[in-house]
């Protein structure tokens, strides 16, 4: 659920401190930019004005708390983050994390790794093995600061394109408060004339700088929640299935998105639904809203190829509580800009995210390609694709199902999917995937009491049947396990470098 962490909370600091950490927060680059850009944003009409005081109120408080923060950091040795929010008791922990990744990002403070190996024993091919295993340690502490420092500044997210690494989220064109990026399947363009350097959609890009340390720090802070390295925080893991027939049809897997959106809609918890549909061109999904039951079911099952939906999230600002669904890098997004720069969401009304499993997608182009090269056949003849048992899997008008092994279907994928660590959506607040369960079963994890009530109600809703996931095979030891080897061989990413 959609959080705002920024508050007014300076309750506790001296007239005197307050007052030049505002004088220091208002040079800031970013709240300047927008400040002066306040005509050219309300004539666009991404925002209106009291929109636009909000989020400047939100900036210049976000900002002050940053330099507050700078300064109370000041004598402290390299320490943890949960350590920082531990000894700086002015704000809320969660607050302190946030502040503290922004301050890296601004050039203040260092990251320092330290990287420790140790032995584990692990099953390999039947065997058991001694094998190496490298632990990361990140801590931080406030740069020696020169009187001359300047403040790190933030490209437009060009930088993020033109090195390659953009995931077609869409999310920069949505928050763009002058309108001046256009996010496609394959293409981001910024309009340099309209662009006014507010650097805010390289704050909340998924791709920008790493949330990572923060999330993990901020999630331990709950101690309700489970923590896995290779998966994220969670409350409980469940597989299973819709109860409904007309879902059955449709779905995927389990069936488990379309029925707990369609929960989410009938209990009118939410009062639409950002989801994907075919386009004119089969398999090429576009983005849609969805308001009502009956057009929900044309949204049901996977296409393989990326679609740009958060870039139509501003298109719902009309509703007061939305539901996303999306893929890993999406749910990333809309999380990044509940935190940064300022701590205020730029769309509230974005109630519950439910994320899916992702390994990679494909450009649309690969998908015909993938299908006259592996399979021989022409796009229009496919009923439906899938990912299962190593396999990719295809299923034709004619009743065939063909499969070919994974890793042939992998050349076909999406270079910027390489740069991706998260498997099973690790910032929605429910999760779902095929991994871990068997066919016409979804996996399901549930990352807050919240979501976890939510999903518990459509089962008493009797619009799901579900089991625990840790009772079936092969069960959260195989999400787990695909979840490590995706951080494993994430790429880093390098903004300098240029494709
Ligand atoms: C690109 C991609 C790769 C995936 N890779 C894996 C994987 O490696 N392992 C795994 O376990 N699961 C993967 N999944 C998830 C899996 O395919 C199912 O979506 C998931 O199990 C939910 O099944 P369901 O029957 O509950 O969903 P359904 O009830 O059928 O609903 C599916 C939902 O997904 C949405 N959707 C479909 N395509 C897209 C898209 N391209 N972008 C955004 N939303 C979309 C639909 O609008 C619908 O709301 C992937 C999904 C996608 C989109
Ligand atoms: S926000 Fe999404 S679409 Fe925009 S640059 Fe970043 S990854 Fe690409
Ligand atoms: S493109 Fe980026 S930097 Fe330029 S105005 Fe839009 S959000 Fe600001
Ligand atoms: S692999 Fe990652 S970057 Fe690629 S579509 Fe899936 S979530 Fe997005």
């Amino acid at each position: 659920m959609v959080q705002i962490v920024n508050q007014k909370t300076f309750s506790g600091i001296s007239p005197i401190e307050l007052m030049e950490a505002t004088y220091k927060a208002s040079e800031n680059f970013q709240v300047r930019a927008f400040f002066e850009a306040k005509d050219e944003i309300i004539k666009t009409g991404k925002y209106s004005e009291e929109e636009f005081f909000e989020i400047l109120d939100a900036m210049i408080d976000a900002e002050t708390e940053r330099k507050l923060v700078l300064e109370k950091m000041r004598g402290l040795e390299p320490l943890f983050l949960n350590e920082i929010a531990d000894k700086i008791k002015d704000f809320p922990p969660e607050n302190v994390i946030r502040d503290v990744t922004y301050l890296k990002e601004q050039g203040y403070v260092a990251e320092i790794i330290e990287i420790k190996t140790k032995m584990v024993k692990k099953k390999i091919k039947g065997e058991e093995k001694e094998v190496e295993v490298k632990e990361f340690f990140y801590r931080y502490q406030i740069k020696d600061i020169p009187d001359d420092f300047v403040e790190h500044y933030f490209e437009p997210v060009s930088i993020v394109f033109d090195a390659g690494v953009c995931c077609q989220c869409g999310w920069c064109s949505a928050i763009c408060p002058v309108n001046a990026i256009e996010v496609t399947a394959d293409t981001l363009k910024i309009d340099d004339d309209a662009c006014m350097k507010c650097g805010l959609c390289f704050s909340v890009c998924p791709r920008s700088f790493s949330i990572d340390q923060a999330n993990k720090s901020i999630k331990k802070l709950d101690k309700s929640l489970n923590w896995s390295d290779k998966t994220g925080a969670y409350i409980n893991v469940y597989s299973a299935s819709t109860t409904k027939d007309e879902i059955k049809k449709v779905r995927q897997d389990g069936g488990i998105v379309t029925s707990l959106v369609q929960y989410l809609l009938e209990e009118k918890l939410v009062d639409a639904v950002v989801a994907v549909q075919h386009s004119e061109d089969l398999w090429r999904p576009e983005p849609i809203i969805v308001e009502d039951v009956k057009d929900l079911y044309k949204t049901a099952g996977t296409k393989y190829a990326n679609s740009p939906s958060l870039t139509i999230i501003d298109q719902c600002k009309k509703y007061e509580k939305i539901a996303f669904v999306g893929v890993p890098c999406m749910m990333k997004a809309i999380e990044k800009a509940t935190l940064f720069p300022s701590g205020l969401p730029f769309f509230k009304n974005i109630r519950y995210k439910i994320g899916l499993f992702c390994m990679e997608s494909f450009p649309y182009e690969g998908i015909i390609k993938l299908a006259k090269e592996q399979f021989n056949k022409d796009i229009h003849e496919l009923t439906k694709m899938n990912i299962g048992g190593g396999k990719f899997i295809i299923n034709v008008k004619s009743g065939e199902q063909l499969d070919v092994p994974l890793k042939d279907v992998q050349q076909y994928a999406r270079d910027s999917c390489h740069f991706c660590e998260d498997l099973t959506s690790d910032y929605a607040d429910i999760s779902v995937g095929s991994i871990g369960s068997q066919d016409g079963w979804s996996s399901v994890i549930t990352r807050s009491k919240e979501a976890d009530e939510i999903y518990n109600d459509a089962i008493k809703a009797g619009l799901i049947e579900s089991q625990s996931l840790k009772d079936v095979k092969p069960g959260q030891f195989l999400v787990e396990k695909i979840g490590g080897i995706k951080r494993n061989k994430c790429k880093p990413i390098d903004l300098e470098k240029k494709e």
